[in-house]
């Protein structure tokens, strides 16, 4: 007979220690912070975003009604709809210089649940993924979730970039996948072409999956061209080691409707999509159908919000090459920037904390992106909220600003320097 397991309550001891080990979000926690000042009136200033401000493209709210009106909004195919997955090959030749079959596209639920089922379909247990610092947080997150072992490659020379060699002394027989992340949140930096024909041509050669994480691959700056991985290999799609992962979050401003795809080898995504049937079934129909209206339609709404990030960048670089002991790498891509507080702070979180509580300023700290001594600052939302954002920030922390400042129409006197 088999034994009966002791029935026990719902304490913390009863969720699984895989589940107690995932980190809280800083980042939602500071936003949660951040939200409830403004709901009791504080001027709060949001430097902390990863989302651009505009509004969905027409194409996507004119398709996604269209759905909707019809009534017939069901189950759709685990993959994605035909017309979508019609439309991401369009794209993907368009801005990839690939051909693809239907069979090489997955739809998912936002480029987070791509890149999910990519490690969850890649890694048994005690596989390594190496990650390049500074990185989105959800990858080591992710990785420790399918039973894997993330291994952190930190640039020696404190840059945002790390060598080839740096990258191939972190493979190890165990190593089932590089994920790279460029143009890069948090830093913005976007990686040279000889560093990535490297890693492509190391993965092959090591049989190691490159996850190419090209959510902002058009949001890059001064002339440059959306990099792609797949220009630097002779392979075909089912025979290469690169997974691409895309969607509309970033580029069309469409985080809401959490629609990201991959572009993988057949045989993989054949098992990702079982994957996916087991887990939520299929990405939403409406949302699908926005993402197709997205994609198919003018494109001018990325080009116009690319400019307008551009233009952005170069305000907070502005704002920041004024400010007293912070050093700033000039972004290439993405609406983040990490400037280098070490001057004021070795510990990002308290100093995070700090100028949200004096300066009602909100900023993420570096070490949620395996870069200490660091806060990263966005330039997605308005012009005014860069300038009066940075100049609060000046007034907390740089002895050479002014003493007082306005916040809102409360005089401030900074009596802690
Ligand atoms: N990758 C990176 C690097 C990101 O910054 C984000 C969003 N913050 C995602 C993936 C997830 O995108 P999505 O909203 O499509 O899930």
């Amino acid at each position: 007979m088999r034994r009966r397991r002791p029935v026990r309550t719902l304490s913390v001891m009863a969720t699984s220690i895989l589940a107690r080990s995932i980190r809280e979000s800083a980042t939602l926690a500071l936003n949660e912070r951040a939200a409830l000042l403004a709901e009791h009136g504080q001027p709060v200033i949001h430097l902390g975003g990863g989302e651009p401000k505009n509004k969905v493209p027409l194409a996507a709210i004119v398709s996604s009604s269209a759905r909707l009106t019809s009534g017939n909004v069901k189950y759709v195919p685990t993959d994605g709809t035909p017309a979508l997955k019609q439309a991401i090959i369009r794209y993907t030749e368009e801005y990839y210089g690939r051909v693809v079959a239907p069979e090489n596209v997955i739809v998912s639920s936002g480029a987070k649940q791509s890149i999910y089922n990519t490690l969850l379909t890649l890694v048994d247990p005690q596989d390594e993924v190496v990650v390049l610092a500074p990185y989105w947080v959800s990858y080591p997150e992710m990785t420790r979730m399918v039973y894997g072992h993330p291994v952190i490659v930190t640039p020696e020379d404190g840059s945002f970039v790390p060598t080839l060699a740096e990258v191939e002394e972190a493979f190890s027989s165990y190593t089932k996948a590089l994920v790279v992340n460029s143009p890069n949140n948090p830093s913005g930096a976007v990686y040279p072409d000889e560093l990535i024909a490297g890693l492509v041509r190391l993965c092959e050669e090591r049989g190691v999956h490159l996850v190419m994480d090209d959510i902002y691959h058009r949001l890059v700056f001064d002339g440059m061209r959306p990099p792609s991985a797949y220009s630097f290999t002779e392979k075909d799609v089912d025979e290469s080691m690169i997974v691409v992962v895309n969607g509309v979050s970033k580029l069309y401003g469409m985080t809401g409707f959490r629609v990201g795809w991959t572009i993988a080898p057949r045989n993989l995504v054949e098992v990702m999509k079982n994957v996916q049937a087991q887990t939520t079934s299929c990405p939403a129909a409406v949302s699908m159908s926005a993402a197709e209206g997205a994609l198919t339609g003018v494109q001018s709404t990325v080009e116009n919000l690319r400019l307008g990030i551009q233009n952005q960048r170069d305000v907070m670089m502005q704002e920041l090459r004024a400010f007293e002991g912070v050093r700033v790498t000039k972004p290439l891509g993405t609406f983040y920037c990490l400037p280098d507080f070490s001057a004021y702070s070795h510990d990002s979180e308290e100093l995070s904390r700090f100028l949200l509580d004096k300066a009602l300023v909100v900023t993420v700290p570096g070490k949620e992106f395996g870069a200490e001594g660091h806060l990263r600052l966005s330039y997605c939302g308005s012009t005014k909220d860069v300038t009066e954002g940075i100049r609060r920030l000046r007034w907390a922390l740089d002895p050479s600003a002014p003493n007082d400042i306005y916040i809102g129409d409360r005089r401030l006197v900074r009596d802690w320097l």
